[in-house]
């Protein structure tokens, strides 16, 4: 049994994310992750909510909140949502953790006596008024360039220009509104990631079996410009992970804490921890210590392509850094965004579907199928509602659903609820049976890999050799001059029904277990020998037709939902 350890990048606590968001890490994460299980290997799937960092804290405040008030209620949304996509977590975890506070120091003190980290004096805006330091979105000011008077610290949002706070002019304190702001020295840890660019380097360039997305990406930060530079790690947050060395205080850091960036990788690690402080397992380092048993794990990341050089370069720096005998991830498969129906996504704006939206519409496995089957692997894919109508229409409505009503309903009306026997196999079912081996085949090639659209498409074309199938043997027409043909016709096609439930599962998880109820089965065995499974449900055996497993989408929904989620003009 091999033992696969899969995270899906942490989704950032500050909001509902999007169907975009959705696609590009935690459902391919749980695809992944449900096929491996049905395979019979051993499963850790591991997510988060990524919690620390400005954003949050404006968030909070803009909901009038405490900011661990803000993230607690915040987590507990994310977590149904994804209960609702049936995302199959072993357990959804928080960076704000005391695990992760706790292992984050850790992390940093070792470092530190490796002497991996260096300490840095900056200038930055500091605000008498407000006590604290003010990150470059808590600063608001004129712009230099087009006079705007409410361009950000980091950007003007009217001429889009990077912008340097200092820039700004009559700067103001977005929190209390003071100008009185003064430019005061502080101190900040660097991660000397340049001393360990020949490492990292060497350790990228034995991942030959990596996508190019993944590896472009990780070796134009290694090589552009200047290479690869020193990493800032801490903050003048408050909202954060204190800045210690290990359990010691650090001089000159006090009032500081962790730059978001490198504490919120280190969960996957706090996550394992916390899911063993949840009663939910008994051993989280034989996960993540080579040490403790970890060496015979498959590391899976799955992640957007903005993720990869964190995931590449700086959390690698943390581990390999680290001396000690971390896991390092074995396989990092990234992904291009999906754009919305002519353009993108917009949380401002409301243009396009969220998770939350999307539920309440259609259940999750009419989602999880055409995200899956339109995933933004090779190049960035697009949303539309006339796509979303007719996959939905016809591989789920017109392809794997009517097969099975088709079959029960057969069945019921000449034979009764219940598998018929009598008849023998011929050819045409020989035929059959051999497609479906080979197209199975296939699709395990590929899941195994993460080929999430190939998988989809694999999966498909054995849904229509059943389909094709049915329309060759006709057993409505045998059935008027050799019944017992139809029976062995229809017998085989109830197996059939029950084989697409085992394999589609990791695709749609509900409609797979609606299928398997209605044919009276716990059978979810992998069809290793698919013969063998096409003879699992044996004469006599009784079932119910299934209610309507996927139904189609109508033109005027179509249309409802394009205009409704259209967004806001500016
Ligand atoms: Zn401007």
């Amino acid at each position: 049994m091999a033992r696969h350890l899969i995270t899906s990048a942490i989704p950032y606590i500050n909001g509902i994310k999007h169907l975009g968001n959705l696609v590009g890490s935690q459902l391919p994460a749980d695809l992944f992750a449900r096929y491996q299980r049905a395979r019979g290997n051993e499963v850790l799937f591991l997510c988060a909510t990524d919690e620390h960092g400005t954003p949050a804290e404006l968030a909070a405040a803009k909901a009038g909140k405490p900011v661990a008030e803000y993230c607690a209620e915040m987590h507990e949304v994310q977590a149904q949502i994804a209960e609702g996509f049936r995302l199959s977590f072993d357990h959804f975890g928080r960076s704000s953790s005391p695990q992760n506070h706790k292992l984050t120091q850790h992390f940093a003190g070792v470092l530190a006596d490796r002497g991996l980290i260096r300490e840095v004096s900056e200038t930055q805006m500091y605000s008498p008024t407000d006590g604290r330091f003010l990150p470059d979105r808590y600063i608001e000011g004129t712009c230099p360039n087009c006079g705007f008077e409410d361009a950000r610290g980091d950007q003007c949002d009217n001429c889009t220009k990077q912008l340097d706070p200092v820039e700004l002019i009559n700067p103001r304190s977005v929190i209390s509104g003071a100008t009185d702001l003064e430019m005061r020295e502080t101190k900040h840890l660097f991660l000397r990631q340049s001393t360990m660019k020949d490492e990292l380097e060497k350790w990228i360039d034995s991942k030959t079996d990596w996508p190019v997305l993944t590896t472009s990406i990780a070796k134009k930060w290694l090589n552009d410009g200047d290479g690869l530079q020193d990493r800032g790690i801490t903050r003048d947050l408050d909202w954060g992970i204190p800045v210690k060395k290990g359990n010691a205080d650090w001089p000159g850091m006090e009032g500081k804490v962790f730059y978001v960036w490198f504490d919120a990788p280190i969960e996957y690690i706090a996550c394992a921890q916390e899911w063993v402080d949840a009663g939910k397992g008994s051993d989280w380092q034989r996960w993540w210590r080579t040490d403790k048993g970890a060496d015979d794990v498959t590391y899976t990341q799955f992640m957007g392509k903005d993720n990869v050089p964190f995931h590449t370069l700086s959390f690698p720096a943390t581990i390999l850094g680290s001396g000690e005998p971390w896991k390092l991830v074995d396989y990092i498969k990234s992904f291009n965004y999906l754009n919305y129906d002519g353009g993108q996504f917009s949380t401002s704006r409301g243009r396009g579907v969220f998770m939350d939206q999307a539920l309440e519409i259609l259940p999750a496995d009419y989602w999880r199928w055409w995200l899956l089957s339109h995933a933004p692997e090779s190049s960035d894919a697009e949303f539309t509602w006339e796509n979303f109508q007719s996959s939905v229409n016809k591989d789920l409505a017109d392809v794997l659903g009517n097969f099975a009503s088709r079959v029960t309903k057969f069945c019921r009306s000449k034979f009764g609820e219940v598998v018929p026997e009598g008849g023998a196999y011929g050819p045409r079912e020989e035929q059959l049976i051999a497609d479906l081996t080979a197209k199975i085949r296939e699709y395990e090639g590929f899941m195994a890999h993460a080929e999430v659209r190939k998988s989809a498409t694999a999966l498909r074309a054995a849904w229509v050799l059943g389909n094709e199938y049915l329309q060759e043997a006709a057993p409505w027409s045998t059935f008027k001059t050799d019944p017992e043909a139809a029976a062995a016709q229809i017998r085989l096609a109830l197996n059939v029904i029950r084989l697409y439930a085992v394999i589609s599962a990791p695709f749609i998880p509900d409609a797979s277990a609606q299928l398997l109820t209605a044919l009276n089965t716990q059978n979810d065995s992998w069809p290793d020998d698919v013969p063998a499974a096409l003879a699992s449900l044996p004469a006599g055996h009784s079932f119910a037709v299934p209610e309507v497993t996927f139904r189609k989408i109508t033109d005027a929904e179509r249309e409802e939902w394009q205009a409704r989620f259209a967004g806001k003009r500016d």
